[in-house]
């Protein structure tokens, strides 16, 4: 573009564009332009109008203020260190460039969990991702957020809500958690004891990570576990064990796992190759073979209950 017609009164204003990219054109408003649409023209004699008109507003009409234009905040729900962000987009009116505030805020009650603050131009698109983390880097606890966003030292408007979860339940298909003999601590064969949790689910039901993290294991057991995978996850001293999966996870030892992604599928490896497809789940709190397992069961179903 070389040149940026304005309406004006009586005749059109000219002029050259501060800056132009194939997306964007910058111009200053000349000195007399009225509201009206405005026409770009180019050395070759292409021509294009835009569709929306600029308004032109006397001083009484400027903004004296920030106003929040816009604002879409993504996923509605969330877990902690899924792969998608949780992204806040947003525009806002004000005078001229703006010192921005954008809070995350628990639901209930007022504390601000996180805040960013950064100099920005009104009438453009900005973004702000939250990594799910409080200030001191601990996990948020799960709950209903909101974002707000404000100029700095003013008030700020609700600019979105969302609900967090740390932890996403592992079998994405119908399930059951069977009788007495698949709770934690039931007895087994040659006096141990079910160190887990079964759920059962359809043979090859897709298993995904309740937590990312680190995997640390990935191995095929013939005698009890059949292809489990083992995984360190985030932000946290516990380890998650997925066991009698059909075949071996797509991630292996040391591999970065995100909380949801597909980790394998329910199965019948091991032990389990004389019962119904099942997922036998361990945690272990201090770390896999480290300490003791715990009973899983609780937090399974509490993880199912907003999967
Ligand atoms: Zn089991």
């Amino acid at each position: 573009m070389s040149e940026v017609r304005f309406e004006g009164d009586p005749d059109p204003i000219f002029t050259a564009p501060v800056r132009t990219s194939p997306k964007r054109l910058v111009v200053r408003v000349p000195a007399g332009a009225i509201t009206g649409r405005l026409r770009l023209l180019t050395p070759g004699g292409a021509k294009a109008m835009t569709r929306q008109s600029l308004r032109v507003a006397d001083a009484s009409q400027v903004l004296s203020g920030f106003r929040l234009r816009g604002s879409k905040l993504r996923p509605r729900k969330a877990f902690f260190d899924q792969p998608a962000p949780i992204r806040l987009r947003y525009r806002f009116d004000a005078p001229g460039r703006t010192r921005v505030r954008v809070q995350v805020v628990r639901a209930k009650g007022t504390r601000v969990i996180r805040a960013y603050r950064k100099s920005q131009l009104p009438f453009a698109r900005h973004s702000q991702t939250w990594n799910a983390l409080e200030r001191d880097g601990d996990v948020a606890n799960d709950g209903l957020y909101r974002f707000r966003v404000g100029a700095a030292g003013e008030s700020s408007a609700v600019a979105g809500k969302m609900k967090l979860y740390g932890f996403k339940f592992p079998v994405r298909g119908p399930h059951s958690y069977g009788g007495h003999l698949q709770e934690f601590g039931a007895p087994r064969s040659g006096g141990r004891r079910h160190q887990g949790q079964d759920v059962y689910a359809g043979c090859g039901t897709r298993l995904e990570a309740a937590r990312g993290g680190r995997v640390q294991a990935r191995a095929y057991d013939p005698v009890l576990y059949g292809h489990f995978v083992v995984i360190d996850i985030r932000k946290s001293s516990a380890d998650h064990m997925y066991s009698h999966m059909p075949s071996s996870s797509p991630f292996g030892r040391g591999d970065r796992v995100r909380t949801g992604q597909r980790i394998g599928a329910v199965g019948k490896t091991g032990n389990a190759r004389t019962t119904p497809c099942h997922l036998h789940f361990e945690i272990w709190p201090k770390g896999w073979r480290n300490g003791s397992p715990i009973d899983p069961e609780p937090a399974l179903r509490r993880w199912d209950g907003w999967s």
